[in-house]
């Protein structure tokens, strides 16, 4: 039986917990990278973190010897940015987020606004590890203004972001409760689980969803993913996700395998 993963082409890839381990790669990782490269395959790195450029990952990356420049580097910045564009190109945004993310909606034509101003097309909420006060008072007023109340989208849904020793740190969606709070509006998010996330990447790498598999370690956010984009995806037990998720999330991959080594030689004949 012809394996389910022989004709894909393009891997979209987890980073935490599917590539490495904090700052350990994991057995088998490095090979499935170099078995993609050499049988002529293309990959990229999605991540839902909005407050660091592609370049913090590229260097993490670099340190743990896995091949890879921005080509391969998919965040839900990015994702952010092809999903308003179809909206509207060239609209004007108020961001709630980092300088990096505000360079990276300047470099894909839109225009970020200084305050709350009147011709503001969309509001963007990111994790935004440099928010102030005054941000959220600019937001709340976008959200609540009689004419033309701003349409709210946030860049990921996560509540939290681990940091070191176990520990979590408020993310997107927690600066978005925030907002909800005040004014009773809730945002569309882009990242992971939306098929937004899976697209836009496929989008960048000029892939074909037929020939695409998305590989992570969480089953709510990862394998979800694909699962909405209607592309294959392969749930790894290499990180935090156990099999008794499929049952309890009620989410099911194409396949489930130890790690990203199994990948290796499944187009074989
Ligand atoms: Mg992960």
């Amino acid at each position: 039986m012809k394996h389910p993963l022989a004709d894909k082409n393009l891997y979209l890839l987890d980073m935490d917990g599917t590539i490495y381990l904090e700052n350990d790669l994991i057995d088998g990782a490095a090979d499935f990278i170099n078995w993609l490269r050499d049988t002529g395959k293309d990959y990229v790195f999605l991540t839902n973190n909005s407050s660091k450029s592609a370049d913090a990952y590229l260097e993490k990356l670099k340190r743990l010897n896995i091949p890879a420049d921005r080509s391969n580097m998919f965040t839900s910045g990015q994702a952010a940015c092809i999903f308003l564009r179809d909206l509207k190109e060239n609209a004007k945004l108020y961001v709630v987020g980092t300088e990096s993310l505000k360079a990276e909606l300047r470099a894909n034509g839109f225009t970020v606004a200084e305050g709350p101003d009147a011709d503001v097309d969309f509001l963007l909420v990111g994790y935004d590890t440099e928010l102030t006060y005054q941000k959220l008072v600019d937001a709340c007023e976008l959200l609540t203004r009689e004419v033309n109340p701003v349409p709210f989208y946030a860049t990921n849904p996560d509540w939290v972001c681990p940091a070191q020793k176990g520990k979590y740190l408020p993310d997107c969606h927690t600066m978005c409760d925030m907002l909800e709070r005040a004014t009773g509006k809730a945002p569309f998010y882009i990242g992971k689980p939306r098929k937004e996330m899976a697209l836009g990447a496929i989008k960048f790498k000029g892939g074909d969803p037929a020939r695409t598999a998305l590989v992570g370690d969480r089953l709510y956010t990862d394998v979800a993913c694909g699962v909405n984009a209607g592309i294959a995806s392969v749930f790894v037990l290499s990180g935090e996700g156990t099999v008794e998720d499929i049952e309890k999330y009620g989410v099911t991959p194409t396949i489930v395998l130890d790690s990203v080594k199994d990948i290796i030689g499944c187009d074989a004949e």
